[in-house]
């Protein structure tokens, strides 16, 4: 798959004039507030509305995610906006359910990109498709294990794939809740050229403030993209509350970050 020059194929049929951005809640909630922040994002410089329906918590006794009522929140928002949608996915299940509901991106989240089992499974319940799957790195930095999981999805006919770049986690006190190590996404962009690449600064960083510094690096790596959580009452978020901006903030990011002409 190195040389695969096909792997951009969904990106260059976007045909954007500035780097990619998905963009959403942390996690649907409500379907008022996945509809409220669709019709936030349309007409805009964003791609694809991100929302997590299922949630991977490190510990249990939180917001677990709504499950898959939310799909149907994510239909109708669709419908409404003409944003296509994009969710995580950690099983053969959830791959079903998306595809029966017509999801168009779905990704793989750090906590199961750590799971070559899991991934397998996931790889053999979307075999051959041609929705976009997009591959976050694993928690602990790993390279071989971001690379492995991508392949199981190259090797089951899936070629409309994508890295996203969330952080890692350390036990060491940052400033980040998840250190980029820059170097392991630089590696994985020499290893595949071609594989677009997609910063998340919402995970890198976990606090809002520092979302703008991450972006503008990421873009100055030369990213093809950016995935932001934005919700339309930050504070009052029942996930990742700390890290979510506003679509009026998330406007006002784009209209500071260098970059190659993007407003949204
Ligand atoms: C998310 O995107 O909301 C999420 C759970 O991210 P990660 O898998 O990067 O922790
Ligand atoms: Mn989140």
């Amino acid at each position: 798959m190195e040389n695969d020059k096909s792997l951009r194929n969904w990106l260059n049929a976007l045909n954007l004039n500035h780097p990619l951005v998905i963009a959403g809640p942390c996690s649907a909630e409500t379907e008022d507030q996945v509809l409220k922040i669709a019709h936030e994002l349309k007409n805009s410089d964003v791609s694809f509305f991100r929302a997590g329906i299922w949630k991977p918590r490190t510990r249990p006794g939180g917001f677990e995610g709504v499950g898959a009522i939310g799909l149907k929140w994510l239909q109708k928002a669709k419908a409404e906006t003409g944003l296509p949608m994009a969710i995580e996915v950690a099983n053969a299940t959830h791959v079903k359910l998306a595809l029966e509901h017509d999801i168009d991106v779905l990704w793989i989240g750090a906590r199961t990109t750590v799971n070559p089992f899991a991934v397998q499974e996931i790889a053999d319940a979307l075999e051959n498709t041609d929705k976009i799957v997009l591959v976050k790195n694993p928690v602990n930095p790993d390279l071989a294990l971001w690379i492995g999981g991508i392949e199981r999805l190259y090797n089951a006919g899936i070629r409309n794939l994508g890295a996203i770049h969330r952080g890692f986690s350390t036990y060491e006190k940052t400033k980040y809740r998840n250190i980029p190590e820059w170097q392991l996404p630089i590696e994985l962009q020499s290893r595949f050229p071609d594989l677009p690449l997609i910063g998340d600064p919402s995970h890198i960083t976990g606090r809002r403030d520092l979302i703008q510094e991450v972006s503008q690096q990421a873009l100055d790596l030369n990213y093809d993209g950016l995935i932001i959580e934005s919700h339309i009452d930050p504070d009052n978020a029942w996930s990742d509350a700390a890290q979510q901006i506003t679509p009026t903030v998330l406007k006002k990011l784009f209209e500071d970050l260098r970059m190659r002409k993007l407003t949204v």
